[in-house]
């Protein structure tokens, strides 16, 4: 391993893997800054585990390169990259204790003194004392702790995470998003995760690649995709969206105007990104509020009048579908004060968001 070279940003370019005539990978490129924790998101199949093992050298690319720095290592063995990867599946070596399985890497090198490395790994992933024990003796958490350790110890450039919180309970995978966070920030080396989870990807990631059909459809901070999708199928994959299809007809002033659904409406121009032709209007269902009577709605606000059909209350905050005028279904996400007050069903309602919070994307053909 070469792991003494600086490292330097990982960067695919061109990157594509057909499987036959199916491609799985479709000419990819994207930079990934040194030191960063960055997060491939998709859902299955979309290509993301094939695009993991091409920088792991699990896989061969039909074409393209992987560069870390300036060399391509694209076609390097996998033992001969600085890069290492940690899989759902914890794959220790049930006979070996922690300790050994910590050390492996290092044993293969054909380093002998290892017990201060092995420590100071487990220190890392804070399992001190936890050395003599035996896999079966852990828990699932622990484990994926040890298979951490033991990808680190070699000191890879890049660590790939392929689904590693997969196989967790969901409190126990919240609680090893943020050790995870914290591992990075300390190890500083280049973390690709890769998961179908938002909330996972989200939390952990300083960047979030969401990938479709082996191509990425956004890349960015995790607040800007969530607050600013690009796409209809990004807005959708990252929480709950509605959208609204509309017609944008031009601007006026630094708002781009909407037509939809016999309303007419408008977003300011920083949050549009086109201004003409078939659009989709989005609003969270957390920026849609619900009041009685449009004399309630808040001036600057966009309104649309419905009927509560489902109220469905889920502790922090109650979850109503309204259904508009014009046969729309739309989500309204409300916090629960604890002093009751939740509309019923049946309940006409006249829906308002700040435009501030609304944005406006690209219908295709074929999108409703
Ligand atoms: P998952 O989360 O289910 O692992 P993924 O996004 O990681 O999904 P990939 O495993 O990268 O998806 O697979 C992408 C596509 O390529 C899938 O349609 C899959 O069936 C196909 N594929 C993957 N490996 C092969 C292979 N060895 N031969 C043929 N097709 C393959």
């Amino acid at each position: 391993m070469g792991h003494e070279a600086p490292a330097g940003d990982l960067r695919l370019a061109n990157l594509t893997k057909r499987f036959g005539i199916f491609t799985a990978v479709d000419d990819l490129s994207l930079t990934i800054p040194q030191g960063s924790f960055f997060a491939l998101l998709g859902a299955s199949g979309c290509g993301k585990t094939t695009t993991l093992r091409m920088i792991a050298g699990l896989e061969e690319p039909t074409s393209g390169q992987v560069l870390l720095g300036d060399r391509d290592i694209a076609r390097l063995r996998p033992y001969k990259r600085p890069v290492n990867t940690v899989f759902q599946s914890y794959a220790l070596f049930p006979h070996l204790d922690i300790n050994e399985n910590v050390a492996f890497g290092l044993r293969r090198r054909g380093i002998r003194k290892v017990a201060d490395q092995v420590d100071r790994m487990l220190a890392l992933v804070q399992l001190e004392g936890y050395g003599r024990r035996r896999p079966a003796q852990l828990s699932g958490g622990q484990q994926q702790r040890v298979a951490l350790a033991r990808a680190l110890i070699n000191h890879p450039q890049v660590l790939l995470l392929d689904e590693p919180l997969g196989a967790l309970d969901l409190k126990l995978r919240r609680q090893m998003q943020i050790e995870l966070k914290r591992i990075q920030t300390e190890v500083g080396i280049t973390f690709v995760h890769v998961t179908h989870d938002q909330e996972e990807a989200m939390t952990m990631a300083d960047t979030v690649a969401v990938m479709n059909a082996g191509k990425i459809e956004q890349l960015g901070a995790p607040a800007d995709i969530y607050e600013f999708p690009a796409t209809a199928f990004v807005a959708n994959f990252l929480g709950q969206s509605n959208l609204l299809a509309g017609e944008a007809g031009g601007t006026s002033g630094d708002h781009v105007l909407v037509s939809a659904h016999g309303g007419r409406f408008s977003v300011p121009a920083a949050r549009a990104r086109l201004d003409r032709g078939p659009v989709f209007l989005g609003v969270r269902p957390e920026k849609l509020h619900l009041v009685g009577t449009a004399a309630e709605v808040p001036a600057g606000h966009q309104h649309v009048g419905g009927v509560v059909t489902d109220a469905s209350y889920v502790g922090v905050s109650t979850q109503y579908l309204v259904k508009t005028a014009w046969g729309s279904e739309l989500s309204a996400f409300s916090a629960n004060s604890g002093l009751g007050g939740q509309l019923p069903v049946g309940a006409p309602v006249v829906a308002h968001w700040d435009p501030r919070h609304a944005f406006l994307l690209r219908r295709e053909p074929g999108e409703e």
